[in-house]
């Protein structure tokens, strides 16, 4: 996966850190946490003092993962992160193209004297780091960082606390395998996983059945009430505001996976998920085949991702906001008609 020279800079640059340090995107997933702590475990197991700093909430279903006391969040402890990141000698920056991504952190990466690599899967990186490593077709940070650390090292690293981290990233990243995953590389990686004892029906089980009742409440009431479907632009969207959030006790990361519920319904290809925040709406998009929602979102909502999974914000009210995508469907009719 590494041209000669990018191995023999990033070995070098390696071998030269005491500190290593590896960040992530904000609202991260299980992508960005578990390949953050399967790189970090890594390096800590060759000696490395590593830390993970992730800018903001750490969802539950994330929280048993092997390594993850290693990782702050900045939005909590905001010194300590400081701290972390001022004496870096090295920082990896896990799966974000752009560093406003960071929410608030970037500030704290650009101060730093310590050289940077990127390695990332969104479209477009940014060409903030020293290095950067970019593979867009791939369906997770997870496969890059596996591929990262075999070719690094000649001995084997990974054990089972890491190759359990990398598992969750590419699951969670393919929705277990359903998009994004349709190259045999993939399995060969998972396969090759699988060797180090990793329990994979445990792990499905703590990322996908760990959700509370008033999640499942939630998206029930979502389901019924704020599911709003457009057979003739094969679209569907869920929108929900901050007293509903509240009345369902909301807990970070409880709306995870809302915007793929629709494609349930038959002949839905293009998804919209909007979730009111104090300054903002932010919205998700997903959609099955060709059609590119990180177009949806760039041109309209100030945001980007992948061609089938991507996300922006709206700074109108709940109302105006879905008044004005559904005003953008007729644009795209032909395109969504294609799929
Ligand atoms: P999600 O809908 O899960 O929040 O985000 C899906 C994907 O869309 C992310 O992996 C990321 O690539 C992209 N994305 C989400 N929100 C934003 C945003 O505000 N700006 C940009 N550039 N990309 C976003
Ligand atoms: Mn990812």
């Amino acid at each position: 996966m590494l041209d000669k020279e990018t191995r023999k800079n990033i070995s070098g640059w390696i071998r030269g850190a005491r500190r290593i340090v590896i960040l992530t995107h904000t609202n991260p997933d299980g992508d960005a946490i578990g390949s953050s702590l399967a790189l970090g475990l890594a390096f800590k197991k060759m000696g490395f003092d590593a830390q993970v700093i992730i800018p903001d909430g750490l969802p539950d279903f994330l929280r048993w993962l092997p390594g993850i006391r290693m990782s702050t969040t900045f939005a909590y402890k905001k010194e300590k992160a400081a701290e972390i990141i001022g004496q870096a000698d090295l920082i990896f920056c896990l799966d974000f193209n752009d560093p406003d991504r960071l929410n608030g952190m970037e500030e704290l990466m650009f101060r730093s004297g310590a050289r940077k690599v990127l390695i990332d899967h969104h479209e477009d990186p940014a060409g903030f780091a020293d290095i950067t490593i970019s593979e867009t077709w791939r369906g997770s940070v997870g496969e890059m960082i596996y591929l990262f650390l075999k070719d690094l090292y000649e001995e084997d690293v990974l054990d089972e606390d890491i190759a359990t981290c990398l598992y969750v990233a590419i699951m969670t990243d393919t929705g277990n395998f359903h998009y994004a995953s349709s190259y045999p590389e993939i399995f060969h990686i998972v396969g090759d996983l699988m060797k180090y004892n990793i329990d994979k029906d445990r792990i499905y089980s703590n990322v996908y059945d760990a959700y509370s009742l008033d999640r499942m409440r939630l998206l029930g009431y979502c389901l019924q009430e704020k599911m709003v479907v457009f057979p003739r632009y094969h679209s569907a969207y869920i929108s929900i505001t901050d007293e509903e959030l509240r009345r369902f006790n909301h807990r970070k990361g409880d709306t995870e996976g809302f915007v793929n519920v629709p494609f349930s319904v038959k002949g839905v290809s293009f998804t919209a998920l909007f979730v009111e925040k104090k300054d903002r709406i932010k919205i998700s998009f997903r959609s099955r085949g060709s059609f590119p929602v990180n177009r949806v979102a760039a041109e309209h909502y100030g945001g980007g991702g992948h061609i089938n999974a991507a996300g922006g914000d709206s700074f109108l009210s709940m109302e105006a906001t879905l008044k004005q995508f559904e005003s953008l469907l007729p644009e795209y009719k032909q395109m969504l008609a294609d799929e």
